[in-house]
Formats: C-alpha cells, sequence, structure tokens
C-alpha cells in the first residue's frame, strides 16, 4: 500500500504555525513510507477563498521544502461532488431538509431546557409531499442532510488517540449541503479522500466529531475508510493560540531571518514524547516520526524555544548550506570563525565587520600601552599562520606575566573593539598581519 496523505487548508487567510504543524506532520509521515504528500485546497466557499492566500501558502510550503506531489482545489472538483451527492440521494443517505435557521435553533432551545442532547429530530424526513410542494411553492429551497445509519455503531482506532466510540443516534445528522447549493466541509472532503486514494487522514483534534460522521459516508459511497490521527491542538507559551500567533503568518518567521528546518524541527515535536532536536535536515526527525509518540495535551509552541533552537542550528550549518545569503567575499573559514556568534544567519555582516574594519576600539587604558606596544612588536617577527594567535598569547604572557583577563582583554579590545565575540584564534588569521598591526598600534 502506498501511503498517500494530504494537507487540506483553507484558502481564506494565511497559515499560522497551528496549521503548518498538520502540514509538516502530513508530509513527514509520507516521507517517511515512501509515500505520497498532496495539497487539497478547500475553497468550496468562493466568498472567502481568495488566490492570493492559496499564492501564500505554496509560498510557505516551497520556502519549507514541504513540496506537495500534487495539488488540487475542490472548486473544480463540482461536476465530481454532484455526482457522489446523487448517488447517495438515490441510495436514500442524504434528505431535504426546510427548517429556517431561526426553527433550528428554537429545536435546539427546546431540547437543552429538558436537558436532553441539542440532536437534530429528523422531522424533515416525515414530511408529506404535500408539505414539501408547500415549501417549494413558498420559495423555501432545501439544505441537504446526510442520513446516519443509527444502527451501525462508529468506531475506530486513531492513531494518536487510540480507541474511539461514538453512538449514531446520539449524533445529529451532518447538513452538508445549504440551501443556495453550495457546499459545506464534510461531505466534498470524504469525496475527495476517496478519489485521490487518501490512506492517512492527519488533522487536529477539533475534526474527531466530524470523523465520526464522515465515517459512515466513506461506507455509503462504498469506500474503505483511510487511517486517522487527530492531534491535540497547539498553544502559545501564554496556554492557548494567542490571537497574534494565530494570525502571524509564516512569513514573519522567514522575514525574521528564521531558518526554515527551524521550524520543522520545532513544529515536528512538540507535542510529542521526542527531544526537539537541532537538525540541519529533516531526514533524522522524519526517520523517527511515529504518531504513537504524539501526547494527548496541547503542543506548546514557544517563540523563544525556536529562536534557541535556530541558533543551535545556525552553528552547524556547512559554508555550502548558506554560501548564498552570505556577503560574496565571506570565505569558508570566515564562515566557520563567525557561525558560533550568529543567532541568525542574516547577522553575519555585523561580524564580518570585525574582520574587514573598520573597527571602533574603545580608548585604551594607559596600563595597557605598553603591553599593546609590545603585542604589536611580537607580531612582527612571529610566522603569521593559523597558530598565530596562540604563539603570540604564550610569548606575551611570558614576557609579561599577564594571565587570564589581564591578558586577553587587552588584545580582544584592540582588535575587535568590542569585549566578546569570535574565538581570537580562528579570528586574527582572517584579519590578516597588517590590520592586526595597525589595530594594536593604533
Ligand atoms: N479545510 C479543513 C480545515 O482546514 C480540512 C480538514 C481536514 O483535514 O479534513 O480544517
Amino acid at each position: 500500500m502506498t501511503v498517500i496523505t494530504r494537507f487540506a487548508p483553507s484558502p481564506t487567510g494565511h497559515l499560522h504555525v497551528g496549521n503548518l504543524r498538520t502540514a509538516i506532520h502530513n508530509w513527514m509521515w509520507a516521507r517517511r513510507h515512501g509515500g505520497r504528500f498532496l495539497l487539497r485546497l478547500d475553497d468550496t466557499d468562493a466568498e472567502r477563498s481568495r488566490e492570493e492566500y492559496a499564492d501564500g501558502i505554496r509560498a510557505d510550503l516551497g520556502w519549507l521544502g514541504l513540496t506537495p506531489d500534487a495539488e488540487v482545489k475542490q472548486s473544480d472538483r463540482f461536476a465530481l461532488y454532484e455526482a457522489r451527492f446523487a448517488d447517495l440521494r438515490d441510495a436514500g443517505r442524504v434528505y431535504p431538509c426546510y427548517e429556517t435557521a431561526q426553527e433550528l435553533d428554537l429545536k435546539r432551545k427546546v431540547q437543552l431546557g429538558r436537558g436532553l442532547p441539542p440532536v437534530y429530530d429528523r422531522a424533515a424526513l416525515g414530511l408529506t409531499a404535500d408539505q414539501i410542494a408547500a415549501f417549494e411553492a413558498e420559495g423555501r429551497a432545501p439544505h441537504w442532510r446526510f442520513k446516519l445509519d443509527h444502527e451501525a455503531p462508529i468506531e475506530w482506532t486513531d492513531m494518536v488517540r487510540g480507541d474511539q466510540h461514538f453512538d449514531p443516534k446520539l449524533l445529529s445528522d451532518p447538513v452538508i449541503r445549504r440551501a443556495d447549493g453550495s457546499w459545506l466541509y464534510m461531505l466534498p472532503s470524504v469525496i475527495d479522500d476517496v478519489d485521490m486514494g487518501i490512506t492517512h487522514v492527519v488533522r487536529g483534534e477539533d475534526h474527531v466529531s466530524n470523523t465520526a460522521t464522515q465515517l459512515q459516508m466513506f461506507t455509503a459511497l462504498g469506500a474503505v475508510p483511510p487511517q486517522f490521527a487527530h492531534e491535540a491542538l497547539l498553544v502559545g507559551s501564554e496556554g492557548k493560540l494567542s490571537k497574534r500567533l494565530g494570525s502571524l503568518g509564516i512569513s514573519t518567521f522567514r522575514e525574521q531571518g528564521l531558518e526554515a528546518i527551524a521550524l520543522i524541527a520545532l513544529l515536528a515535536r512538540i507535542g510529542t514524547s521526542d527531544p526537539v532536536i537541532p537538525v540541519t535536515n529533516a531526514e533524522p526527525l522524519i526517520a523517527a516520526f511515529d504518531f504513537a509518540h504524539f501526547g494527548r495535551a496541547p503542543a506548546r509552541f514557544d517563540e523563544a524555544e525556536l529562536a534557541l533552537l535556530n541558533q543551535k542550528i545556525v552553528h552547524q550549518l556547512d559554508y555550502a548550506a548558506v554560501k548564498d545569503r552570505l556577503p560574496a567575499d565571506v570565505t569558508e573559514a570566515a564562515w566557520a570563525a563567525l557561525r558560533p556568534n550568529l543567532e541568525i544567519v542574516a547577522d553575519i555582516p555585523k561580524w564580518w565587520r570585525i574582520v574587514t574594519g573598520p573597527i571602533s576600539a574603545p580608548a585604551r587604558p594607559a596600563e595597557d600601552a605598553d603591553f599593546l606596544h609590545l603585542a604589536a612588536t611580537t607580531l612582527t617577527v612571529l610566522p603569521f599562520d593559523a597558530e598565530v594567535w596562540r604563539a603570540l598569547t604564550e610569548r606575551l604572557k611570558a614576557e609579561t606575566g599577564r594571565k587570564g583577563k589581564d591578558l586577553f582583554l587587552p588584545l580582544r579590545r584592540a582588535l575587535t573593539g568590542l569585549d566578546h565575540g569570535p574565538d581570537m584564534a580562528a579570528l586574527l588569521p582572517l584579519i590578516g598581519k597588517d590590520e592586526a598591526l595597525k589595530r594594536l598600534s593604533d
């Protein structure tokens, strides 16, 4: 069996971290099994769906390297939905209803007032031909419900949540089509999952009760339902997916200079028993990916954790992986020397300027003047090679008796203008002999 997953966002807004996490898990599951990962744009809502959002979704997935093997748009598939709907109608599995929203609301209130679950009473199934004709004459068009089979218990083993049971008698027959003919999410999703051969549906736990009724739709369409994984929702560090995080587009992270792999590494693992680890590619995450490792508690997304993870990843990135994003004259040796100081790759010019100069060194205290003079004269006689920093500091230590901070800090300040920074042993050869002598003597 080829594993086929799908990520099914509605192009009615930007992807946020919660959606993206679902996309990542779908992608990883498919990749782990050598399967296919599809993008399905749920754009049946013509009013709210926009091509610019679809483009944004594609761009976000592209940046992250979550390239779908194929893409479909629900708005291209209305003929298929119409055909399957006709089959279900002929089989008596969908039925027309004429209640207004107010009438339904009133029914619910009465049920709740009596302490009963607000389940649709199927009154529409009892309408006579005359009553229906009267509604039609009034100009009332029906909306349509899927008729659940009350005798078929609903059960599945969820890959995250384990065994699930629902009593269909306690569920309302779901509305699948509005009076204006437009589709609600429920049935087209199932028709597509069947048609596209989806083997695993991975989505948020807010869809669990949808799954209960959708399972009967699969059966009614003569299909074997896929496997399901309903993951616990994502929350921010404060406890819920804040308005800010919920509306924060993925492009924000890209604009902050974060690495795509950092976002993947974090979202792949929060909410699971696997540790979040700094990786430079997704392979190790994919190889170990398993829904059995998912917990039932919400996954916490913490931007500070993302920043720290990003930093750890940047410290491991090879020159080849970043070359295109570096100033042209930053060599492999310079990258290796400067990398440990970066939070994001885009910080590199700040550190590269320490190598190329000019630097503005703080005024040097009088007691360091002779010491720095000695450093400059010593440097002129030493071979200026990869070992020059060690040779210089050993010589100065022997000659002056300085050690520790007294030895190193005046040198670092004179050579870089800073109290902290890259390893001087790597930095000094990059600065070069002439420039170093100039800085020591200034
Ligand atoms: N468009 C639906 C959503 O974004 C898809 C849910 C599903 O994966 O079936 O919630």
